[in-house]
């Protein structure tokens, strides 16, 4: 196992420890505690695509079903090859309080194919994405478990996915999947949601911890996306975008980077190392370098015990699902260094698909205009609650105060029925 592989294999217990401490707040016992913690089913798949030279690759793929206290399960499919059991469990538990905190009547879910999808053939992408919804169609549909883009994966495998339900289902349920291309109900907005979101609330926290966005340094780690999507908005409000990258690493460049420009150099090369200015450096460099709000937008554990104290944001807006540690959450607070959390942060994505969904169900009527105000409204309601918690409760960090409102629903709806 990798350093990273160790690291992201630990994402359930890092939730666990976050989980626990909003429990001593709202008083919870460990039973209740165990009820949250505990997905209410993980299906493992085995998919396999015969190749071109004969052989038969094989993946093992999993979605979580955390909890449907408030809702079907909702959340995204990732392929990446360092994918675990564990961590997907991990993802949908935060699936659960981020749909929670966002008022969306939804529960949390996650998928994960352990593959590394540059190593496939478009035609092995698409009987990998086919044969993922062949093992798992009885446990999808509009109104039981909604899967979604995530990490490598994009509106076409959601049009993949889409068909093969169809076909083995029999139901034409276009709400069933979310992240879809406009053809097939799918809405435009989706495509950069997360990114407009992840800038607005930079944005708003902005106002309230730094004297607002205006020139304020950014760096962002992930150049996907999301990354590539809330560069551009940032460029827009009129941040500075000092440092990018990518898996491949990443540049620095005070005198501003050029959004354009680096769309153009990522497209082209492959990888945003390869913009014709400023300095080369290596992902954990880029993390510690001197900036006003870091986001770390690829992957989960990047920011822990060991770069936390090295950190020089004044802000951090976590973009990516579990970028920091519980470890790094404590660093941070001891060093006064806000920490944006990502189940409000990159909350766009979902919301986007909610207003995706409730399109489909009621017949396509939302417009796109509308459609962005209503994630923003939403996306600024959760920031406020958000907000007053942590001005209520005093000495806890904004991950802590978020979770607070997020879980008491969660554990409110279950009281409900019985289940806690
Ligand atoms: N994968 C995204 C997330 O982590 C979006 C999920 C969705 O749209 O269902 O929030």
């Amino acid at each position: 196992m990798t350093v990273e592989e160790v690291l992201s294999s630990n994402l359930y217990t890092q939730q666990i420890k976050k989980l626990y401490r909003v429990g001593e707040i709202l008083g919870l016992q460990d039973d209740q505690l165990e009820a949250l913690a505990t997905p209410e089913r993980v299906i493992q798949v085995k998919i396999q695509v015969p190749s071109s030279n004969g052989k038969i690759k094989t993946f093992t793929g999993w979605r979580s079903q955390h909890n449907s206290a408030l809702g079907p399960y909702k959340g995204g499919v990732r392929y990446h090859p360092n994918v675990t059991q564990d961590e997907v469990i991990a993802l949908s538990m935060i699936m659960t309080w981020k749909n929670s905190l966002l008022q969306l009547p939804y529960g949390g879910g996650k998928a994960g194919i352990r593959v590394d999808p540059k190593s496939l053939s478009r035609t092995e992408l698409e009987i990998l994405s086919r044969n993922f919804i062949d093992a798992l169609h009885k446990y999808i549909g509009s109104d039981l478990d909604i899967p979604a883009p995530d990490v490598n994966t994009d509106s076409q495998i959601m049009a993949w996915f889409l068909d093969e339900y169809i076909k083995v289902s029999g139901k034409v349920d276009l709400g069933a999947f979310t992240g879809k291309p406009v053809e097939l109900g799918g809405i435009s907005v989706r495509e950069y949601s997360t990114g407009l979101g992840v800038a607005h609330i930079t944005k708003l926290a902005a106002e309230k911890f730094l004297d607002g966005i205006e020139g304020k340094r950014v760096i962002i780690q992930g150049f996907g996306n999301l990354g590539s999507f809330t560069a551009k908005f940032l460029s827009e409000m009129g941040a500075k975008i000092v440092g990018v990258s990518d898996s491949k690493g990443g540049v620095i460049d005070y005198n501003g980077l050029d959004f354009n420009k680096l769309m153009e150099v990522k497209k082209t090369t492959g990888s945003v190392i390869n913009y014709p200015e400023g300095k080369k450096v290596t992902n954990d460099e880029l993390l510690i370098s001197e900036c006003d709000i870091l986001i770390p937008g690829a992957l989960e554990n990047v920011i822990n015990k060991f770069n936390a104290p090295k950190v020089k944001a004044k802000l951090i807006v976590e973009g990516a699902n579990g970028p920091l540690t519980a470890d790094a959450d404590e660093i941070m607070k001891q060093r006064g260094i806000p920490v944006v959390p990502d189940i409000l942060a990159n909350s766009g994505g979902v919301v986007g698909s909610y207003v995706e969904w409730a399109n489909n169900k009621m017949g396509e009527i939302i417009e796109e205009e509308e459609a962005k105000k209503l994630i923003l409204n939403r996306m600024e309601k959760a920031f406020s609650e958000m907000y007053s918690k942590y001005n209520k409760l005093g000495d806890q960090d904004l991950r802590t105060s978020a979770m607070v409102v997020a879980v008491e629903r969660v554990v409110n709806a279950m009281k409900a029925r019985g289940l806690i």
